[in-house]
């Protein structure tokens, strides 16, 4: 069996489309998803679809993307509202009841997708060092949330390496957790690091990209009792379907770069990557 481990079936790319798109999945062979989100809305979302079918699970939490959703007026605020802002994110236990709430469901295997993000997207900039305080409040506060419930964590972590590994390795000293760093980018000693940290690496279908030689030797540096298999759909799709939209059923392309890159067959590629997740997620 594989397993998608990262694929947001509660996204709106699959409104409506769900049963074809697992029906497709499991003609593949792909026979589990855990769905990550992204809000709130998408974590109920996530927890809902799991509810339905047996073969999904969910994990609660808010990306960095979003830690600023309940203040738009942030950027726009003057450096005295700002500061107003920020003590508001700091006291505002809200997000972390609705989110301890949500995952006390037991189809909620693990809080995610959360971290760090600092690249520039088209209609975002870069965030400034307020908004990047943000971020890590937010990020420690879904840390502590997956401590309690005792769930493994899924990390996103764009441009913010050096952050997020300070960050994970203070909190895991006092309060021991797994997870995995999804759609892993960084250099090798970034990687040596993340793996020393005990976490599992997750790879997607970027790594089929013919320029992105970096992936495929970061693949082939993560052991296969580490290596986690990822669509992150509706986004990434893997060659040959780059252009059209990403479904879990695309995982066995992932697995078979990995194969590729491991020189191991296919079907060992499935059993471990499999066991690792059936591991770090409890499904
Ligand atoms: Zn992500
Ligand atoms: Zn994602």
């Amino acid at each position: 069996m594989f397993i998608d481990t990262h694929c947001h079936l509660n996204f709106k790319a699959f409104e409506g489309i769900l049963d074809p798109v697992l029906e497709r999945s499991k003609k593949a062979g792909v026979e589990k998803i855990v769905i990550p989100s992204a809000k709130l809305d998408s974590s109920r979302k996530a927890v809902e679809i799991a509810g339905k079918y047996s073969n999904c699970f969910a994990a609660v939490g808010i990306h960095p993307h979003h830690a600023l959703d309940r203040h738009a007026e942030f950027d726009s605020a003057s450096s005295e509202n700002r500061t107003q802002i920020l003590k508001q994110v700091q006291d505002d236990n809200d997000i972390k009841k609705q989110l301890l709430s949500l995952a006390s469901n037991p189809k909620v295997v693990a809080i995610g997708e959360i971290g760090m993000d600092y690249h520039h997207y088209k209609n975002s900039p870069a965030p400034d060092e307020e908004t990047k305080g943000i971020q890590k409040e937010l990020f420690l506060l879904q840390l502590e949330i997956a401590y309690e419930k005792k769930l493994p964590v899924i990390i996103h972590c764009r441009w913010a390496q050096t952050d997020v590994f300070n960050i994970i390795s203070d909190f895991i000293k006092k309060k021991p957790l797994n997870g995995v760093f999804h759609c892993f980018e960084g250099n090798k000693e970034y990687l040596k690091d993340v793996l020393n940290l005990g976490f599992y690496v997750g790879f997607d279908g970027n790594s089929t990209y013919p320029e992105n030689h970096h992936l495929r030797e970061l693949m082939l540096l993560t052991p296969l009792d580490r290596l986690l298999l990822e669509t992150d759909a509706p986004f990434l799709t893997p060659i040959p379907y780059r252009g059209t939209q990403n479904e879990p059923a695309y995982l066995i392309n992932v697995a078979e770069t990995v194969s590729g890159i491991h020189k191991k067959s296919l079907k060992e590629i499935e059993d471990l990557t499999c066991s690792n997740a059936l591991k770090l997620f409890s499904i």
